[in-house]
């Protein structure tokens, strides 16, 4: 048996109501670790003690939020490559997908150490003579973090890093399917100095430890990020409690192909951000819209690309794709390989389950071909290597069919017109752009997030961060 890691209440590592084993997805037969289950009584001490603790973390100075992110991201990136590889293990990314995002979280706790020190307010004139008008941001309070699996490291890193970095408490509750990465990053926070019940951690089922959270009126704000459907419930309970919300939901993003597009870099967009990651990403390109005259280069290409990716163990040298989550992702994704297929659809490569050197949920990336944009695999986010091209006559035609959805996260043209980059930069109705890159991969250090169907509430990331994770005050004086 391995050792029992512990949730984190009020400073002390606590039993939970039961235990569960973390799965490896590329070798089920591989445990991962073991990690307590919270119960509902549990995320009740740990949202009293978020509460409790919130006053003084408030009045804390910048050099000491400052120095403790500071440490936490040193502490990350000197462990990057243990990080990197406990994330592949226990979610199914490739190693150095793996290693990437353990740096990624690195470096957003050092953006946000640097963000405690550049804190500032507005000192204006008033309208009526001699008053002096300050604007300033304070603390919203005990912030509620609840995340997905798909970024075991990097979500919970932008979440918990601003919350602290504004003096915020926190309640972190991480996906049931990823606790290693959550609990590594406690951990690593705990050691680099924040007091007792600053941050707090209760891994446990959404809907005994999350659905507490929702229900308690002593948590002050929400940030979530996970399904459409979790998300409206979540938006829900932060109305009947008042309380400021933040949501990133789903995607179907669309990568616009036009005929003057470099060949070479519109395939390197498409594979990279529809079937990398396993297509765990909700900025995946799941919809490829492609010009007549490129079309069937295109699709010979992406093909020929695809049938030369090795879908393999997460932690083998050479795996391009690792294998998907769990069961149960694993049969959405086939659930609408056949869904597809029944509307229509030429699967033009993939789709078949594979059997590697250990069990896992292995997943042949796969490639629909002459589909028309009012398909369900076309409306509906799969979350799994499955994309569908959508031929469309022109540029015209591209964006109305790229914005004809739901969603609105992110959007992606290859092109080389100036003129349709900058048409499609203007028109595209989501939150984030991308010219000759793919719709998933993002900085840091600027805002994220989408429009419609996909986000909620104010952006994360970046300096636009400080839009949650505060409240701000305009005080007006007479001296
Ligand atoms: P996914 O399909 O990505 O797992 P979910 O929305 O089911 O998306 O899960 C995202 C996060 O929301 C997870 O941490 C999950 O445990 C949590 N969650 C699920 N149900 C609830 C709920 N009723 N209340 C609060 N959180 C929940």
């Amino acid at each position: 048996m391995s050792e029992l890691h512990h949730n984190l209440i009020g400073g002390e590592w606590t039993d939970g109501d039961d235990v569960i084993a973390n799965i490896n997805p590329s070798n089920t037969d591989d445990v991962v670790g073991e990690y307590a289950r919270a119960s509902e009584a549990d995320a009740a001490r740990a949202i009293a003690a978020a509460r409790d603790a919130a006053p003084a973390w408030a009045q804390s100075g910048p050099q000491q939020r400052h120095d403790i992110l500071k440490a936490a991201s040193d502490e990350i990136m000197t462990r990057r490559e243990e990080l990197g590889r406990l994330l592949a293990r226990e979610e199914g990314k490739t190693l150095p997908e793996g290693i990437g995002e353990a740096a990624r979280a690195g470096q957003i706790f050092g953006f946000f150490a640097g963000e405690c020190l550049r804190q500032a307010g507005d000192k204006i004139a008033s309208v009526r003579p001699g008053v002096d008008v300050e604007i300033t941001r304070e603390p919203v309070g005990a912030v509620g973090i609840i995340t997905p699996w798909n970024f075991p490291i990097a979500i919970p890193a932008w979440k918990i890093a601003p919350a602290l970095a504004y003096g915020n408490t926190v309640v972190f509750k991480p996906a049931e399917l990823v606790p290693g990465c959550a609990w590594a990053l406690v951990d690593i926070l705990k050691r680099a100095g924040l007091p007792d019940g600053v941050l707090n951690l209760v891994m446990g089922r959404g809907s005994v430890v999350g659905q507490a959270m929702l229900d308690s009126p002593d948590i002050d704000a929400i940030t979530f990020t996970g399904s459409v459907a979790t998300g409206k419930s979540v938006a829900a309970a932060c109305a009947e409690h008042m309380r400021k919300v933040q949501l990133e939901m789903g995607g179907k993003n669309p990568l616009v192909v036009l005929d003057d597009a470099a060949l070479d870099t519109a395939v390197e967009c498409a594979v990279n951000g529809a079937f990398f990651s396993t297509g765990q990403r909700c900025t995946a390109s799941s919809r490829l819209i492609v010009a007549d005259g490129i079309h069937d280069r295109f699709v010979a290409a992406v093909t020929e690309r695809l049938k030369g990716l090795v879908v393999d163990d997460a932690l083998k040298e050479g795996t391009h794709i690792g294998p998907v989550v769990d069961e149960n992702q694993l049969s959405q994704d086939e659930r609408y390989l056949a869904i597809g297929r029944e509307e229509g659809a030429t699967l033009a490569w993939g789709g078949e389950r594979l059997n590697r050197d250990t069990p896992g949920f292995y997943l042949q990336p796969a490639l629909f071909t002459e589909t028309s944009n009012d398909m369900r695999i076309n409306r509906e986010e799969i979350f799994g290597p499955v994309a569908s091209v959508v031929r469309v006559k022109d540029y015209d035609e591209a964006l109305a069919v790229a914005n004809d959805t739901a969603f609105g996260l992110s959007a992606g043209i290859c092109t080389a017109s100036l003129k349709h980059a900058s048409h499609f930069k203007r028109n595209s109705e989501a939150g984030m752009v991308m010219v000759n890159l793919p719709t998933a991969g993002v900085d840091y250090h600027v805002p994220f997030g989408g429009r419609k169907g996909s986000s909620y509430g104010p952006r994360e990331q970046g300096r636009y961060a400080a839009e949650f994770y505060t409240t701000v005050k305009t005080a007006y004086t007479l001296p």
